[in-house]
């Protein structure tokens, strides 16, 4: 990182993170804004339009974090922000049942065929957590089985081999999780149909579900190769496990029905967040109606939650998720296109050995020429040159995320202005990117 200097600066984010340095550990509610693995000031930002965010020094950014995923209407969107303030102004919430949480809920089990019940929650940590907990409740099993480089929020056992932030600080695991709250869980290689047939021989009747992401994007875009998850999905049937499928990254975003509506692979659990939450707190799990019936109070498996299905959350979610139909998808996925496309040319150019992969309009940039298709291939890239690049973009006013494990995010606000402010800092930073040294 010696290499990269910051001949930019940003003195009120300055100011700020020193405020916040002071306050709150590292300076962030969540590590990977930090910038640690990228180096420099991360940026305060106040406000966010279309594909556009503004930070505390008064810069413009074109956004290809879009909040880590949800904002897929780009920022204040006016018939997002419309419902929120019509919301907003009959009261914030009332730890009752209220109709926008039904509404959400027939929206969700309208979207996708394999989720007949679902359960509302505030985080996708809390939607993987109590999944994890009904799979075990339903099976009477204890083992769960992950792979590594797949991130499922912060849930102790899942934070085995975990991609995403925890890819970024290169953690092996971390402290606060004890041996027993991790000791059921299985890390297995990301696809690799034998390792899980051959924990499956070797744990008999101990298996309680297979969690993986649909398409996993916490290591960087690694998608699923052919037949990965059906092949999951038979191995869990076959013996007596359940298969859940972690959409809250690929829900709603890869298509109109998640990666579901990519691949048809029918899970017996999901997970669901960001784009279903507006920009909100908003998270789900659901699947078979005989499983999602051992949850209480129709079952014996405890979830709560003081705040799910808050009034706020689900008015932005739902009218979000309205506003979502084949028409968007598609301008998603071609401004993507259109990116990956500009993103690869401009490297080529200056020679930098590089992957682009995609997963419907997800996508990153791997510095490497071999694809990966794993978490241990994912790490050998030469994440000092994404290092480079994200400082030349971020200068140039193009905000990436501040790590080279995780996937870019676009919005149907995207247009052409902002994919001609994207196309004119890439030569810029693959240059930086080619004369970056370890
Ligand atoms: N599952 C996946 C696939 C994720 O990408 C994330 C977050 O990035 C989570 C779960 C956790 O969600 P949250 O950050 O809302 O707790």
């Amino acid at each position: 990182m010696a290499c990269v200097s910051f001949p930019y600066d940003a003195p009120v984010s300055q100011t700020l993170f020193d405020r916040a340095s002071l306050v709150t550990p590292g300076g962030v509610n969540s590590p990977v804004r930090a910038f640690r693995a990228v180096g420099g000031t991360p940026r305060f930002m106040v406000s966010g339009r279309g594909p556009y965010l503004t930070d505390a020094d008064g810069r413009e950014y074109v956004d290809l974090v879009c909040s880590w995923g949800p904002m897929i209407l780009g920022h204040s969107h006016p018939e997002v922000i419309a419902a929120v303030q019509e919301a907003v102004a009959r009261g914030t919430s009332f730890g009752t049942p209220g109709e926008g949480e039904v509404a959400l809920a027939e929206e969700i089990v309208a979207r996708i065929e394999p989720v007949e019940q679902v359960r509302l929650v505030s985080s996708g940590t809390e939607a993987t957590m109590s999944a994890i907990r009904l799979a075990r409740g339903f099976t009477g099993r204890a083992k769960v089985v992950k792979f590594a480089g797949c991130y499922h929020g912060h849930v102790d056992a899942l934070l085995a081999a975990a991609g995403s932030g925890v890819a970024t600080f290169g953690l092996p695991d971390t402290p606060g999780v004890t041996g027993a709250q991790a000791g059921d869980t299985i890390v297995l290689p990301y696809n690799d149909l034998d390792a899980v047939r051959e924990a499956f021989a070797a744990h008999p009747g101990e298996i309680a579900c297979v969690i993986t992401e649909a398409s996993p994007g916490n290591m960087g875009v690694v998608p699923p190769l052919d037949g990965f998850n059906a092949g999951l999905k038979e191995l869990c049937s076959a013996n007596g496990a359940l298969y859940i499928s972690d959409e809250v990254m690929t829900g709603f975003r890869t298509s109109k029905a998640g990666w579901y509506g990519v691949d048809g692979v029918r899970p017996d659990l999901m997970t669901f967040g960001k784009v279903m939450g507006g920009g909100f707190p908003a998270a789900a799990f659901g699947g078979r109606a005989d499983v999602m019936a051992h949850l209480a109070p129709a079952g014996p498996v405890y979830q709560a939650g003081t705040l799910s299905g808050n009034p706020i959350a689900t008015a932005a979610g739902l009218a979000q998720l309205r506003l979502l139909d084949d028409a968007a998808y598609a301008k998603v996925d071609a401004v993507s296109a259109e990116i990956r496309a500009l993103v690869g040319e401009a490297l080529t150019k200056e020679g930098v050995a590089h992957t682009v992969q995609a997963a419907s309009n997800m996508f990153s940039v791997f510095f490497t020429d071999r694809p990966v298709r794993n978490y241990d291939q994912a790490k050998q890239q030469e994440a000092f040159r994404f290092t480079a690049f994200f400082h030349s973009m971020l200068s140039q006013g193009v905000y990436l995320p501040p790590s080279a494990f995780e996937s870019w995010f676009v919005s149907t606000a995207h247009d052409t202005q902002a994919v001609e402010r994207i196309a004119a800092a890439l030569p810029a930073a693959a240059r930086a990117a080619s004369e970056a040294t370890a």
